[in-house]
């Protein structure tokens, strides 16, 4: 056993170190809950997805990303300010975007990661729930979703890397969630991109950014089906096939064959 594991024993007990969890599993014919990034988790692999939500093991944590919580957490304090004065931010006029940050009784549930925005599905009666950074409202009555974004890079920011192909799924939705709710929504939405300059000469404890606002125009139609096929995944009593190109699933192969022979 490494000294690491050793340690971590120490400091947090043997229970800790736990992989297999008993709560939060899906049971066949039971209503349940799926955030938005297990719906997109079984989008990128329906078996890690059916280990996680069925079977209770889940993926292996990585560390929070407390700086772009903390970005998050500034643009949401800064955008409230325009809020209650039902004022366009400043970002919103250099833009030319229409409107300014709605105001709702129930944004801060919308905002709660473990509230979010809900939606039961009378099908599956899967309620899928998601937390959205914040929604601008138009001269229209149309609501916009909008998702703040910190990254640090030289190269132009842009939608069009496959990888921000989850982005755009995570504005789809959360623009069926709010639809969902009997809102009027646009399917124009709008990421705030944050970009920590590097190349400054001194830090003197500051992070500066610039601040970019991309518009995308998502198309909600594929989620009914994604829910639909989700809860068809969970309700088989099959373990669905590992992705082809997943490095871990190769690594967790390669090293249970030597650890087995
Ligand atoms: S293929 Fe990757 S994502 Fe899928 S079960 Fe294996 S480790 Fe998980």
């Amino acid at each position: 056993m490494s000294i690491p594991i050793l340690l971590l024993i120490f400091i947090y007990g043997v229970d800790t170190i736990q992989v297999m969890r008993t709560r939060n599993l899906f049971v066949p014919g039971k209503p349940f809950t799926l955030s938005r990034s297990k719906l997109e988790l079984f989008l990128s692999c329906p078996r890690c997805f059916y280990l996680d939500r069925r079977l209770g093991i889940g993926q292996v944590q990585g560390p929070a990303f407390t700086l772009n919580s903390a970005v998050d957490a500034l643009l949401k304090n800064e955008f409230d300010i325009y809020r209650r004065n039902k004022e366009p931010h400043p970002l919103m006029i250099q833009y030319a975007i229409d409107g300014y940050p709605y105001v709702h009784e129930d944004l801060d549930t919308w905002r709660n990661n473990f509230m979010g925005v809900r939606y039961t599905d009378p099908k599956t009666q899967l309620t899928i729930s998601g937390a959205i950074d914040d929604v601008w409202i138009d001269s229209n009555d149309e609501l916009h979703v909008v998702d703040y974004k910190a990254t640090s890079t030289q190269a132009e920011l842009t939608l069009d890397a496959p990888y921000r192909d989850a982005y755009k799924r995570q504005m789809e939705i959360y623009q069926w969630l709010l639809r969902n709710n009997g809102f009027s929504v646009s399917s124009v939405g709008y990421f705030v991109y944050a970009n920590g300059r590097k190349n400054e000469d001194l830090f003197n404890g500051r992070l500066e950014f610039d601040v970019e606002i991309l518009s995308y125009e998502g198309d909600d139609r594929w989620v009914d089906t994604a829910v639909q096929e989700a809860h068809a995944c969970l309700s088989s009593d099959t373990l669905p096939d590992p992705h082809p190109a997943c490095e871990w699933c190769a690594y967790r192969k390669e090293a249970a064959h030597y650890e087995t022979t």
